[in-house]
């Protein structure tokens, strides 16, 4: 477990064992079977860095020309000229910036000690180290720590944020915690699960781009009776 009961809003505590039930019914709403294919935890290190700002199937073409150019491991990257890597990566866009990014990820792991070293770290540590490189913010470190490291992390992006709120879960926090509002309360309600995290994650994703949009359809909506924002009109 990474997150502490004091890190959950006040709003929020007393709401854990529903929002797990909650978590279970979105989660059977949207089975997935493998949401982030990948064939190495370095590959969904690199897409997560990659996924900013565009979309998944821009990812795919960037990810199979590294794998083409034997460059898709921290060592290849690492080593990699940056005018290089931005060729190789030009489909998923940004690719100087990204480009960049990718380079201080690779060169990070090599520093740290690899897979093993992490393997070794707690996940706080982790996070922190993650956080600390730049160009990589909470949701790219958490998604990282959650699909790539196996981690009992949640990455409330701004589907999650969203879905939450509109629920009725981050009442009275301000938009600049919500991240860490549902990160914390979702890790805490789901106890440390890391494959129930990642369903939940994909499941938030696709209830939000199916029913929950930014005009969300709640005639369609299998969570009307549980929404604050459908009870109130
Ligand atoms: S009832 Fe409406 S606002 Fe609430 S979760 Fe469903 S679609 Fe979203």
């Amino acid at each position: 477990m990474t997150t502490r009961p004091t890190d959950v809003p006040a709003s929020a505590r007393e709401v854990l064992p529903p929002l797990e039930n909650f978590a279970a019914e979105l989660i059977t709403a949207y089975p997935t079977e493998q949401w982030w294919p990948a064939e190495t935890s370095f590959e969904v290190m690199a897409g997560a860095v990659l996924v900013q700002n565009t979309r998944w199937s821009n990812v795919e073409r960037a990810l199979a020309q590294l794998r083409v150019a034997n460059c898709l491991s921290a060592e290849a990257i690492s080593s990699c000229p940056p005018e290089r890597l931005q060729v190789l990566i030009q489909s998923a866009g940004c690719q100087s910036v990204k480009a960049l990014r990718l380079g201080n990820l690779a060169q990070w792991l090599v520093d740290f000690g690899g897979h093993r070293q992490i393997a070794k770290t707690h996940t706080d540590e982790l996070r922190t180290q993650l956080l600390g490189i730049n160009g990589i913010g909470p949701e790219t470190a958490d998604a990282i720590l959650n699909f790539a490291c196996g981690r009992p992390v949640f990455v409330a992006d701004r589907y999650a944020q969203r879905l939450f709120a509109r629920l009725g879960y981050l009442n009275g926090v301000g938009k600049t915690g919500r991240y860490e509002a549902v990160r914390a309360m979702l890790e805490a309600a789901m106890q440390g699960r890391a494959q129930a995290l990642q369903d939940l994650h994909a499941a938030t994703v696709l209830h939000c781009q199916q029913v929950c949009g930014g005009v969300p359809r709640c005639s369609l909506c299998p969570f009307q009776r549980c929404c604050q924002r459908n009870r109130a009109g």
